[in-house]
């Protein structure tokens, strides 16, 4: 066995140095010989060569009976009063957590919060979109993503048969090690999670072999996602457990999907309404008419009542036939946009009849005679092209603005 060295040797010190020159020696040491700082292979050994050294120097008998008889235990002594470097971190009197807090900034994971790593899952977000029939009704969904889920071969413990749980050794078990660096600035600290234990202060000493000790694997999921009727795109629906699975069977994280609700050809949605247009003919539009249109629900027929008299662009609202109102029974309205067409098809004596009305008014009202083949009259052409002006002048959608 090689002989011990000397104490004041090992902490650099003169054999008259006082409590405070020693305690600073052996900080200063501590400092750079920790293990968790130091990689060297023999910086455990030295550590503890220092840490022997100080429990002696800093104890005055012992200090005493070293000086005198080479023994801290005086003549008649066993061995030495070894302290092992486990037990001085395991606390009583003078832990190590105290000296690395004072240290380093008070920035010690010992006693002072977040002692280890967070372990939970991450929550994870998912876009689903779903087009506005499905949002209206409601939907079942199935998504598939990626994730870490728990692994099936530790159930999530992360351990493989016979494995247990101990302390890192690396950081002792606070999930924290200091790193220090040289700079022209001197030495700069900084704190992080421990590499060996991922930060969580413990490690497993047979690992599961799929997951590396993890308890998680990426791994393809497919969940059904519960959209509700009415659902409104940015909308969220949280589901509990779905995100990343946590280290070594810690809560999973939940999945957050975000509904996206697809644009529709046939409606406009706004709010809870639903906007959609109507064409009838002119004629229609005078006397007035009943159209019927296919609501948003499947199979769902609406009727809208055209009121005569009624103008181009003008808004018939019905009740009740728009989108439901998310979690109530309530649904919005259907909008329809009345949009008025010129008959071209009119017969010769339908031509008269509308000329005899026009005529009647004060105004020209007398049908063409040389009709085209096609049976276009002069003045179902003005009107057509009265209405297309109209039209050109319309704002480019008809269901932006007031409504009514
Ligand atoms: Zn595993
Ligand atoms: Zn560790």
């Amino acid at each position: 066995m090689e002989p011990k060295r000397d104490y004041y040797e090992v902490l650099e010190v003169p054999r008259d140095a006082d409590a405070k020159t020693i305690k600073r020696a052996f900080l200063k040491k501590a400092r750079t010989l920790h293990p968790d700082v130091n990689d060297a292979p023999d910086a455990e050994e030295r550590f503890k060569e220092v840490n022997e050294a100080y429990t002696v120097l800093s104890d005055d008998q012992k200090r005493a009976n070293y000086d005198r008889y080479g023994d801290p235990n005086g003549p008649a002594g066993f061995g030495s009063d070894y302290v092992d470097v486990s037990d001085i971190f395991g606390g009583g009197g003078f832990g190590f957590g105290d000296i690395f807090d004072s240290f380093f900034g008070g920035m010690g994971g010992r006693g002072s919060g977040g002692q280890a790593q967070r372990t939970r899952g991450r929550d994870m977000g998912i876009r689903l979109t779903v087009t506005l029939e499905e949002a209206a009704a409601g939907c079942t969904k199935t998504v598939a993503y990626t994730r870490l889920a728990p692994c099936e071969d530790c159930g999530g413990s992360g351990a493989a048969e016979g494995g247990q749980l101990r302390t890192c050794e690396r950081c002792h078990g606070t999930g924290r090690v200091v790193e220090v660096q040289r700079t022209i600035f001197g030495q700069m600290q900084t704190q992080g999670p421990c590499p060996a234990c991922n930060g969580q202060g413990q490690v497993i000493d047979h690992p599961c072999e799929t997951c590396g000790g993890q308890g998680r694997t990426p791994s393809r999921e497919k969940v059904e996602v519960e959209v509700p009727a009415g659902v409104h795109s940015g909308q969220t629906l949280t589901i509990e457990g779905k995100g990343e699975a946590g280290l070594r069977g810690d809560a999973c994280g939940s999945l957050v999907v975000s509904v996206e609700v697809a644009e529709s050809e046939r409606f406009e949605r706004q709010g809870d309404d639903l906007y959609c247009t109507v064409t009838v003919d002119a004629l229609q539009a005078i006397v007035g008419t009943t159209v019927t249109v296919d609501g948003i629900l499947e199979g769902e027929r609406v009727t809208v009542r055209v009121p005569a008299g009624c103008q181009f662009g003008q808004r018939v609202v019905v009740e009740g036939c728009g989108m439901p109102r998310m979690g109530m029974v309530a649904r919005g309205s259907l909008v329809a946009v009345v949009q008025i067409e010129t008959p071209r098809d009119l017969t010769a004596s339908q031509l008269d009849a509308v000329s005899a009305i026009v005529s009647a008014r004060g105004g020209e009202g007398t049908a063409e005679k040389d009709l085209e083949p096609e049976g276009f009259s002069a003045a179902a052409e003005n009107a057509a092209e009265h209405f297309a002006h109209e039209r050109w002048h319309a704002p480019k959608n008809p269901f932006k603005g007031d409504r009514r």
